[in-house]
Parts: structure tokens; C-alpha cells; sequence
């Protein structure tokens, strides 16, 4: 059996490719060496694939930053103030990625965003109307000969030209259209060239097709792959889908022609539908994506050949390639470099490296068709159970979870009422987001509590007195709702993992999120419960310094799930829930300590709405809000619940995030362009807002009259009495000093609105 891998993790096995370049950007090390450490990670990673005999293995899905970029670069899509540093070509690269601050030049670096439902972020490529739109870069090339001389012959990978076109942002007056043809031409070229150098196989991605698309999106796609394939000469075209089903262009795609066809059939929930519908090409390899690339999970081998087999019906045999769902960039490098974790847990788990192997055992057992054997055996024993991972009480208490949970009464309006005269605000209350800076000496104390080098006692009290500190600073500031500043944090989702039952932890399980940045998602290995209370320790000692209410600050079930390695034996909901009933007794746990304002963050609620616009309810948010609603439904009518999100792009799904029926919501606001005040109005949004009034994402203080100016004008879109005023996220990577600043100048413009009202 033929195999395939869509891409491999370039970071390296323990970060390389990370330290070395923020050495380059440091000026620590030459461009070279930063080469020769990009080229060791490759041909480590060419090895290894050679070693599990992958048939398919990709080139120039090796990046410095990303392959979005990569692709602009290739194609001389960079904005002319880039070229204007005449800076070389990795520099301009970096650049685009990063900005540029120095002797050529100031330029801010390109818009980031989302790559598609990961946690990986591309670089949104700009197309200006005087863009010439030709073959320019020779990385993909290089990379090519790179592993030809190392004895791999790899198939090209890149971005194809229909989801590069409509990821692109055009800033001129020209649109997407005015550039086809162009594009067209430049992808031919490049064709050529791979032909010129003897490349047999090329892949283009383009997992823009598992999105919702219009007619016109189908004709683009076809018109500009009925041209390539008439030119590609000897080259075989790989067209590589993922993220999801192809459902609107199946047709289209399989009757282009394509030499072979990737298919996801892990997230494509209606693949093996279509295929089996549909049918597929005769003469048409199909790369079936069976492989998880997005968890760690060990793959099922008896349900993979299954599918196999149900396949083998509609497509030839010898025309089946076994190959990852997606590129294996999005799980963790080797299970080897985790050394706490004991073989009972590891043994369920297969990051990219241990995938290889699961690839090569597939392939095997495909071609064996041996029942008996023991390699199947031992995987199969694995789906039976697994150590600690099943708490009946646990499954018993969400099993017993009735629709009236999912209700918090009075409704929202009676509770506005008996909150207003119990909390005793003024108008436009003041409050922050929650984290307050962590300076050295917070991030210090705790590593120094990790490794014992002291004892809870000392970690404590100095947690105590960074929070007495802050409580001082926020009543000398003047702000009415009080946080206690999050100092015993590291991050808002793996604190909380540490207090519940149910999650694992990893050593060095990186996953790139963007550039030279990783994160390391906690893995939800069983049934979650709270194991002991989480916060209220801190929120009672805050409430303990001072008069003024206290905002206790919690992490929601949403965001803890999708931040995390979700499990594959339950559904997302019922995960969701059982985390929702934990941070319930935390919630009910705060209230009965005197904690009359809790915060649920919902940081990561938007992030993982599905592709479709179609499955947004069905699919997510008919369980992810009531899953939050489960969290605040039992606390008193006194009790108020604030939450936040990191982003106001919620315009389209407004209704759903009133209906989380909190009672106050703050969001960022302050680099949007309010249009989200528009639509809340438009939607008599009953939640009270805090649209964030100035960006903490920059040093910069605001002035006075800045922050009164933006909440002038949210006065508009905002009754008065519904608007809060605060920042637009937490402060923990700003500096003191300017944080105080800044939120002097907060409380100086609610007041100046306070007198001008009254
Ligand atoms: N409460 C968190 C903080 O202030 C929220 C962080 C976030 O929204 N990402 O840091
Ligand atoms: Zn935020």
C-alpha cells in the first residue's frame, strides 16, 4: 500500500528552529547558521519519514514562518513598502512576518490570522494594484534538490492558487478577479520549472474548499485548474484538501482530472459519502486522510482498515494512498521527549513521529490482511480502556443534567435590577480584564514553587502581597469593579487543568501557533471533575483587602476544550459539559465565599465555530452555549456574571452570544471599527457591554479625551446605562508603569462622562 504525509512539523524536536531564529532576529547568529539549522531540521525530518517508508513525502512544507507567505514570496506578492528596506530576501521575508524596525526602515509586519479551525495562524498576503504577479522565489526548488541529494524523492508542496487567491487581501482598487489570470500564469511557470527539474509529483492545498462556496468560488476553481492541467506537462498534480468535506465542489474536483485527490475523512464527516455517492475517477489516486493530523490520539487500526475496506469497493486497491487528515504540523514532534508520563498513558498516544509508525503498521496490515496479528491486537486492547480515565459519578452527574440547569432565573432583566441596587455601581463602572503585569518577580515565584525550591507557604504569601499591591493600586487608580490580578497563573487554561481531575499534562508536546510561537495544549485524558476549589483561595483574600466588589476570575468550559487535546472515545458536548460542571462548583463555590461579580472567560469561543456557516448551531454552538449557561445557572439573582471574549468578531453570531445570558460582556473594541455597536443595537442586545476602550496590545497610554471620544460613541450603538468601560484584554504582558498610566486616564474619562450625564 502506498502511503503519504501532507507535511511534517518544521519547529524541530525540541523548539530548534525557534531559538535559532530569535537568535537571527537578535543579531546573535548569521543567516547562515540559521540555514544550517533550518536544513538539520529537514533532513531529520526526511529521515524519518524514509525510515517509516512514506511513499509520498512532502518538500517546502519546511517554512521560517509560514507556508502562506512562503507562497507570496515565491510569486513576488510583496508589498512594495517591504521592498523599498532593500533589505535580502530572508529579511524582506521577515518583514512581511514580523516588521521591521531599523537602519532601512519602519514598516509594521502583515496581518495575521487563523488558519482555518487551528490554533496556527498564516500571514494574510497583500496583492497592491501594481503587484507583479510572477515566479520570483527559488526556496520551494531549493528545498526540492534538498531532499532529491538526500535520497528522498518528494512530491512539491504548496498552496494552491484558489485558496491563496481568497485568503489574499487586495488593497487597491483591483479585486481577486483583476489577478486571475496572472496568478494562472505564475502557477503554470512554476509548473514548468518543477518539470524543468525533474519533480514528479506536486500537491497543491487547497483546504479553502471545505468551506461553504458560492457558484463563482466552484467556476474560479475550475477555470484555473482546467488551465494548469492542460499545461502542467509531465508533472502529476496532487490536489490536497483537509479540515473538513468537499461536499459543494466533490463533483467539480473529481471530474478535473487531478493525477490524485486528498480527502479528509476524519473531519470530512460527509467524505466517505460523497465518495461513495459520487464515485471517483478510475485512473485517479486517492490519498485518503485517515490519519489524525490535528490529535494525539493513537489512531484505531480496525476501524481504519474498515474504512479501507468500504473504499477498496469503490477504488481500485492499487489506487488507495493511507495518508494524514492534514499536515502533522498541528500535533506535537515525538512522544519521546515526554519522560514523566508512564508507558500507561503514552502507550495511547502518537504524535507526528510515532504517526509514521502508525502509518507504516496500516499499510502493513492492509496489504497482510492478517487478522491474527499481534500488532493489531495490541491496538485493538488499546480502545478498550484506559487507566483512570472513567469517573461514574461524573458521567452519572451529567447524565442527570435537566433542561431547567440550563436556565438561570429571574431572567436577565429582574436580575439587571436587584444587581444594580445591590453592587451600588455608578454609571459606566470601571474594571479591567482580570491579569494585571506579570513582572519578573510573579513569573519567578512560581517557577521557584514548580521546582521546590520553595515552599507553598513562601509561594503564598508573596502571591498575597502582589495582590494586596494591586488592590491598593486599583483603589488608588479609583476603578469600582476589583480584580485580585491573576499572579498564581501561567496561563487560563492549563491552571485550571492542573485542579481538575481527568487532565494529563506534557513536558514538551509544542505545536506551532504562529512564527517562532508554540503552545502546548493540555490533553483531556478521562472524565472531568473539580478536585478541589481553584480560585477562591486568591478571590477571598482580595475581598479581604478591600470595600470595594470583587470580580473572581474563571476560565469557561468552551475555552478550556478548545484550547486542550480533546478526547476521541466522547463527543466535544458531553466533554464540554463535564468541564461546564466543574467550573459550576467553582462558581457556586466563589459565591458562598462572598464573591459577588465572577468573570467566565470565553477567550476561545469564537475560534472554533465550524467552517460551514451551516453546521454553526447543529454542530457547535446548540451545545458550546449551553454548556456556558450550565456554569452560571445556579448562582443567586444578585450574583453577577460577567464574561469575556478576546475579539468582536461575533457580528453574525450575535443572538447566540446573547443567549449565553450572562450579565455583563466586555470584548475588544479599540482596533475594530465599532461596527459590532451597530449590530448589537440592531439585535437589542440585552447583556450589558464593555467594548474594550483602548488596545493592550501596545504600550501606548491613551489620553483622556481618546477614551471619552470612543465612549461617546458607543453611547450611540449602547444605552448608558448598560456600558461598562474598561480595557480590551487582560494587562498581564503590559508594564506597570504604563498600565497605571492608562488606566488613570480610564477612570479620569468615565468620570468626565459621569459629570456630562448627570
Ligand atoms: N482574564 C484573562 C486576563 O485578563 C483573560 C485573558 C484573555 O482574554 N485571553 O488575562
Ligand atoms: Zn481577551
Amino acid at each position: 500500500m502506498k502511503t503519504a504525509v501532507i507535511g511534517f512539523p518544521r519547529i524541530g524536536k525540541d523548539r530548534e528552529l525557534k531559538f535559532a531564529s530569535e537568535k537571527f532576529f537578535r543579531g546573535e547568529i548569521t543567516e547562515a547558521e540559521l540555514q544550517s539549522v533550518a536544513k538539520e531540521i529537514r533532513s531529520e525530518n526526511l529521515r524519518l519519514q524514509k525510515e517509516a517508508e512514506i511513499t509520498f513525502v512532502s518538500s517546502n512544507d519546511f517554512s521560517f514562518y509560514d507556508n502562506v507567505l512562503d507562497t507570496a514570496a515565491l510569486f513576488n506578492v510583496i508589498p512594495a513598502r517591504y521592498k523599498a528596506l532593500g533589505v535580502s530576501e530572508l529579511e524582506t521575508f521577515f518583514a512581511m512576518a514580523r516588521g521591521y524596525q531599523g537602519d532601512k526602515g519602519n514598516v509594521k509586519a502583515l496581518a495575521m490570522k487563523k488558519w482555518f479551525n487551528t490554533n496556527y495562524h498564516y500571514i494574510v498576503p497583500e496583492v497592491e494594484d501594481d503587484t507583479e504577479v510572477k515566479l520570483v522565489g527559488s526556496k520551494v526548488f531549493n528545498e526540492f534538490i534538498e531532499a532529491d541529494d538526500a535520497g528522498v524523492e518528494t512530491k512539491v508542496a504548496i498552496v494552491g492558487p484558489f485558496t491563496f487567491l481568497k485568503l489574499a487581501k487586495f488593497t487597491g482598487n483591483k479585486k481577486l478577479a483583476d489577478f486571475v489570470d496572472q496568478f494562472t500564469v505564475a502557477y503554470t511557470d512554476y509548473l514548468n520549472k518543477l518539470n524543468d527539474i525533474g519533480v514528479k509529483w506536486v500537491e497543491f492545498d487547497e483546504p479553502y474548499l471545505v468551506r461553504d462556496l458560492s457558484a463563482e468560488d466552484i467556476a474560479l476553481f475550475t477555470s484555473i485548474y482546467k488551465t494548469l492541467l492542460a499545461n502542467k506537462g509531465s508533472v502529476k498534480v496532487l490536489l490536497q484538501t483537509y479540515f473538513g468535506d468537499i461536499r459543494d465542489a466533490y463533483k467539480d474536483v473529481v471530474g478535473l482530472g487531478f493525477d490524485g485527490v486528498g480527502l479528509d475523512f476524519v473531519e470530512g464527516r460527509k467524505t466517505y459519502e460523497l465518495v461513495k455517492t459520487e464515485g471517483f475517477p478510475k485512473d485517479t489516486l486517492l490519498f485518503a486522510g485517515l490519519v489524525n493530523g490535528k490529535n494525539i490520539w493513537k489512531n484505531n487500526y480496525e476501524k481504519t482498515l474498515g474504512v479501507l475496506k468500504e473504499l477498496e469497493e469503490i477504488v481500485d486497491k492499487d489506487n488507495i494512498v493511507l495518508n494524514t487528515s492534514c499536515s502533522l504540523l498541528h500535533v506535537p514532534y515525538t512522544l519521546d521527549s515526554e519522560t514523566k508520563l508512564t508507558e500507561d498513558y503514552k502507550k495511547h498516544f502518537a504524535f507526528a513521529t510515532e504517526k509514521l509508525g502508525e502509518i507504516k503498521d496500516i499499510a502493513t496490515l492492509f496489504d497482510s490482511q492478517d487478522a491474527a496479528s499481534e500488532v493489531l491486537k495490541a491496538n485493538k486492547a488499546l480502545f478498550v480502556d484506559r487507566i483512570n480515565s472513567v469517573d461514574a459519578a461524573v458521567q452519572k452527574r451529567v447524565s442527570e443534567i435537566k433542561d431547567s440547569d440550563y436556565t438561570r432565573l429571574p431572567v436577565f432583566e429582574e436580575r439587571e435590577k436587584i444587581q444594580k441596587e445591590r453592587l451600588g455601581l455608578p454609571l459606566f463602572p470601571t474594571t479591567t480584564i482580570g491579569s494585571f503585569p506579570q513582572t519578573s518577580d510573579v513569573r519567578k515565584n512560581r517557577q521557584e514553587f514548580r521546582k521546590g525550591l520553595i515552599t507553598k507557604e513562601q509561594y503564598e504569601e508573596f502571591n498575597e502581597k502582589k495582590i494586596a499591591e494591586c488592590i491598593a493600586l486599583q483603589e488608588e487608580i479609583g476603578l469600582d469593579v476589583i480584580v485580585h490580578g491573576e499572579f498564581e497563573r501561567n496561563d487560563m487554561v492549563e491552571y485550571f487543568g492542573e485542579h481538575l481531575a481527568g487532565y494529563v499534562f506534557t513536558e514538551k508536546a509544542w505545536v506551532q501557533s504562529y512564527g517562532t510561537r508554540c503552545v502546548k495544549p493540555p490533553i483531556i485524558w478521562g472524565d472531568v471533575s473539580r478536585k478541589e476549589s481553584i480560585t477562591v483561595k486568591w478571590s477571598k483574600f482580595a475581598k479581604s483587602c478591600t470595600d470595594k466588589p470583587v470580580k473572581g476570575m474563571l476560565t469557561g468550559p468552551v475555552t478550556i476544550l478548545n484550547w486542550s487535546f480533546p478526547r476521541e472515545d466522547i463527543s466535544l458536548k458531553k466533554s464540554t459539559l463535564q468541564i461546564a460542571l466543574a467550573i459550576r462548583d467553582e462558581v457556586l463555590d466563589l459565591e458562598a465565599n462572598g464573591i459577588d461579580i465572577i468573570q467566565i472567560d470565553e477567550a476561545a469561543l469564537r475560534e472554533k465555530l465550524p467552517l460551514r456557516k451551516s453546521d454553526w448551531y447543529s454542530e457547535y454552538l446548540d451545545w458550546a452555549i449551553p454548556a456556558f449557561r450550565l456554569v452560571a445557572s445556579g448562582v443567586k439573582p444578585e450574583t453577577q456574571i460577567h464574561t469575556h471574549m478576546c475579539y468582536s468578531e461575533f457580528t453574525d453570531i450575535i443572538p447566540a452570544i446573547d443567549a449565553m445570558d450572562a450579565d455583563v460582556i466586555t470584548f475588544e473594541a479599540s482596533r475594530s471599527d465599532l461596527q459590532i455597536l451597530d449590530s448589537l443595537k440592531e439585535n437589542n442586545f440585552k447583556t450589558e457591554v464593555g467594548p474594550g476602550v483602548y488596545d493592550i496590545h501596545s504600550p501606548r497610554v491613551p489620553s483622556v479625551e481618546e477614551i471619552v471620544t470612543a465612549l461617546d460613541k458607543m453611547r450611540n450603538s449602547v444605552e448608558d446605562k448598560k456600558l461598562w468601560v474598561n480595557p480590551d484584554c487582560g494587562l498581564k504582558t503590559r508594564g506597570e508603569t504604563e498600565t497605571k498610566a492608562s488606566l488613570i486616564n480610564l477612570v479620569a474619562a468615565a468620570k468626565e462622562l459621569r459629570a456630562k450625564v448627570n
